[in-house]
């Protein structure tokens, strides 16, 4: 039996730049990390120009590996470089910022650059983190642990919410298991978990977002994997886009172009209509 002490009928429904989450499906989007300045500011303008409603992107990283080895200063992220340029792309496209803080530590200093703290399937469930943004005024998504079950990804949310802060996102990202696609392709590394969606609903009204990129691992499958999530309720997605996807610096395998993510507003437009 589930323990949660959510209000099942409560709507949790908050601002994210010109959207109402929870109530409006809201797309984010932008590269897995911020690469450069310039790469982030220009590709901010597109982005907003093709009608997203947040920027994404990773000024610090949490790589399976350690990085010992800078390339152009990125090492993991470019780190409080790549909030700054985040900043940067905001004021030039107008588009809030969804960015991942990794440390507790990093979270005062964060706050001024990132609308929407971005909480990583590592730190699912490291609770000095989740007490610490149950303090912040500020939207937090927080990403599925790769093995969270349903009352685990529940009791996260409500450590946010019993600190004081009502505005949770929780976002699906993938899974572990399914093992047998890796042999065809390398780069899937987790099991697209669509079903938690209409499952969370039973007992929240906490918005849900579903991430694609992740789940799929593979440009392929982020297109039908984005419908799929759709159609099971997603209140939005969240979605790596990039200038150049077969060379970002990271996630390279399941970042899409612009011209792909049109197809995915595309969609969103005549579904929601
Ligand atoms: C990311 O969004 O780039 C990321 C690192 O996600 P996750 O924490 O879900 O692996
Ligand atoms: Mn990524």
């Amino acid at each position: 039996k589930l323990k949660i002490s959510i209000n099942k009928n409560k709507r949790f429904q908050f601002r994210i730049g010109n959207k109402t989450i929870g109530k409006e499906f809201i797309l984010i989007s932008g590269p897995c990390s911020v690469e450069s300045k310039n790469m982030i500011v220009s590709f901010s303008k597109e982005l907003k120009k093709v009608g997203i409603d947040a920027l994404r992107g990773g000024a610090y990283k949490p790589c399976t590996f350690p990085i010992k080895k800078s390339v152009n200063g990125w090492k993991e992220g470019l780190k409080k470089k790549g909030l700054e340029y985040l900043l940067n792309a905001k004021e030039k496209s107008g588009l809030p910022i969804v960015s991942e803080v990794m440390d507790v530590r990093h979270l005062d200093f964060s706050l001024p650059y990132i609308d929407v703290i971005q909480i990583g399937t590592r730190n699912f469930q490291n609770y000095t983190l989740l007490d610490a943004l149950g303090k912040v005024d500020k939207p937090v998504l927080l990403k599925r642990g790769t093995w969270g079950t349903i009352d685990e990804i529940l009791g996260s949310a409500e450590r946010i919410l019993i600190g004081g802060n009502e505005k949770v996102i929780i976002c699906l990202r993938g899974v572990v298991g399914m093992p047998s696609y890796r042999h065809i392709f390398p780069s899937i590394r987790w099991a697209p978990d669509l079903m938690m969606i209409p499952a969370l609903k039973k007992f929240t009204n906490i918005p849900i977002i579903y991430d694609p990129s992740h789940s799929t691992g593979h440009r392929d499958f982020v297109v039908p994997i984005s419908k799929a999530a759709m159609a099971a309720g997603a209140d939005g997605l969240i979605v790596e886009c990039h200038p150049d996807p077969p060379n970002s610096i990271s996630d390279a395998d399941q970042a899409i172009t612009i011209e792909t993510l049109e197809e995915i507003i595309r969609f969103v437009k005549s579904f929601s209509s």
